[in-house]
C-alpha cells in the first residue's frame, strides 16, 4: 500500500523536518508547497514573483494556483509508492480538491503535529534557512553535533552544515509576518482538523518534544493508521 501522507500543523511545528526524515526513510518524495513556491520565486517565474509578494505578507496563495500545482505534482510517476505533503492542504477548498485527486488511490493518512503557540513563536524567531539548499537550521545552539544533520549551523558562523551555503532568516519569519501566518493558520487551516478528524486514518502527535521523540511518535502513529487501528487525539 502506498504511503500517502499529509502533515498538518501550524508554521514552526516541525512539519518540514519530520517530512524530510520520513521521506528519506520511506524513499518517497516530500512535496512542500512552500519550497515549490520559494523555488519558483528564485527562478523568477511569473507565479513565483506573485507568490513571493503574498508569502512576504504571510497570506495564502490562491486555492486555484495551489490546487493546480499540487495536482500536476501528484500526476508524476514518482508518487506511485506514496508521498508526503508538507504545507498542503491549507484550506478546506484545497482539502476537498485533494480528495478528488486521491479518488481511486490508497487512502490519505493525516497527521496533525500539535505545538503550543508561544513555542511556535520562539522557534520561528530563531529559524534560519540555507540560501543554497533550502534546509532549515536553528540559530541556537551554536555548533553542530557530528552525525546530527538537524542542527545545521557550523561553528564558523552562519553556514549550512550540509552544503556550506549561507544561512539567512526567511523573509516571512519576521515577528510581524509570523503573527499574521499564525492568524491565517487559525482561521483557514485549523478547520482542517475538523475536516479530517473523523477519518480512521487521522492522527495527532505532540510536536513540543525533541525531534527524535516526535519522529518516534509519528512512526508509531503512521504504522497504526496504516494498519487501520482506531486513533485518538491528544
Ligand atoms: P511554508 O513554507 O509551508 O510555511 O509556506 C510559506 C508560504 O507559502 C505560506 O505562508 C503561503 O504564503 C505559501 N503557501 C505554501 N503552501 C500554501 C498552500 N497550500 N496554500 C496557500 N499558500 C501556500
Amino acid at each position: 500500500m502506498a504511503l500517502n501522507l499529509i502533515m498538518l500543523g501550524p508554521p514552526g511545528a516541525g512539519k518540514g523536518t519530520q517530512a524530510e526524515r520520513l521521506a528519506r526513510e520511506h524513499r518517497i518524495p516530500k512535496i512542500s508547497t512552500g519550497d515549490m513556491l520559494r523555488a519558483a520565486a528564485q527562478d523568477g517565474t511569473e507565479i513565483g514573483r506573485r507568490a513571493q509578494a503574498i508569502m512576504d505578507r504571510g497570506e495564502l496563495v490562491s486555492d486555484d494556483v495551489m490546487i493546480g500545482i499540487v495536482s500536476d505534482r501528484l500526476a508524476r510517476p514518482d508518487v506511485a509508492c506514496g508521498f508526503i505533503l508538507d504545507g498542503f492542504p491549507r484550506t478546506v477548498a484545497q482539502a476537498t480538491a485533494l480528495d478528488a485527486i486521491m479518488d481511486r488511490r490508497d487512502p490519505l493518512i493525516v497527521v496533525e503535529i500539535v505545538v503550543p503557540e508561544p513555542e511556535l513563536v520562539r522557534r520561528l524567531s530563531t529559524r534560519m534557512i540555507c540560501e543554497s539548499c533550502g534546509r532549515t537550521a536553528d540559530i541556537p545552539p551554536r555548533g553542530i553535533r557530528p552525525g546530527d544533520p538537524g542542527q545545521g549551523r557550523t561553528e564558523a558562523g552562519d553556514r549550512c552544515a550540509f552544503c556550506g551555503g549561507k544561512l539567512v532568516q526567511r523573509t516571512d519569519d519576521s515577528d510581524v509576518v509570523v503573527r499574521e501566518r499564525l492568524r491565517v493558520y487559525r482561521t483557514n487551516t485549523k478547520p482542517l482538523v475538523d475536516f479530517y478528524k473523523n477519518r480512521a486514518t487521522f492522527r495527532s502527535v505532540n510536536g513540543a518534544q525533541a525531534p527524535d521523540q516526535v519522529a518516534a511518535e509519528l512512526a508509531a502513529e503512521i504504522a497504526a493508521a496504516r494498519n487501520g487501528r482506531v486513533g485518538g487525539r491528544l
